[in-house]
């Protein structure tokens, strides 16, 4: 397995090249779209392996609650997946003014909400750098300065994965988080 390991305080921070479908961590979280349609992308591939019990839920969730805002978080169970929970992170689309904030804020709220869940692992995708066209080096220098700030805060968690789709994705993650960590 391609992968490599930073040490930040008490929080292991992996990235690994592969699916994040895959991963024995409590939290998978996913790419998805503000009416949590997984139609495409890692989206499609979480509800294809979790199974439709994860497209059921999340579909509840928005008839409770409306769309989730870009940059918001929606929780909902992981059906067969080896995780406990999916964490739907909406991420902006490449070219949006706010973007970058946007982006900031769903990782941002993607990690406290496993936090908050009281868990000890999560596994981040690279958001928004697929259907939605963001550059894989803008998304890992986002990720990278969000997971410093917040590591030394984190009680629960205890490591947070980054898996990348696809060896570019990858290696422009390890030279980012190289300078920033
Ligand atoms: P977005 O709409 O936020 O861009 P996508 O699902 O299109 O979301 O893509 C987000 C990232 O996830 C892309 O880098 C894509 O290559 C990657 N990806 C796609 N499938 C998987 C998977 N099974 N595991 C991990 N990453 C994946």
């Amino acid at each position: 397995m391609v992968q490599t390991r930073f040490k930040i305080g008490n929080v292991t921070v992996r990235l690994i090249q592969g699916d994040i479908t895959e991963q024995d961590v409590d939290v998978i979280v996913n790419a998805a779209n503000s009416y949590l349609k997984h139609g495409g992308g890692v989206a499609l591939a979480i509800v294809r392996k979790g199974g439709e019990i994860i497209q059921k839920e999340s579909d509840e969730w928005v008839k409770r609650n409306g769309p989730v805002p870009e940059g918001e978080v929606a929780v909902t169970t992981a059906g067969k997946l080896k995780a406990k929970y999916v964490v739907h992170a909406v991420g902006p689309k490449f070219g949006d003014p706010e973007g970058d904030v946007k982006l900031r804020n769903a990782i941002r709220n993607s990690i406290l909400k496993a936090e908050e869940l009281g868990q000890s692992s999560i596994a981040l995708p690279a958001i928004s750098t697929g259907i939605y066209g963001y550059p894989y080096e803008r998304c890992a220098q986002i990720m990278a300065d969000i997971v410093k700030e917040l590591s030394p805060s984190l009680n629960n968690l205890k490591e947070i994965r980054v898996v990348l789709w696809g060896q570019e994705a990858f290696e422009t993650f390890r030279r980012i988080f190289h300078e920033k960590l």
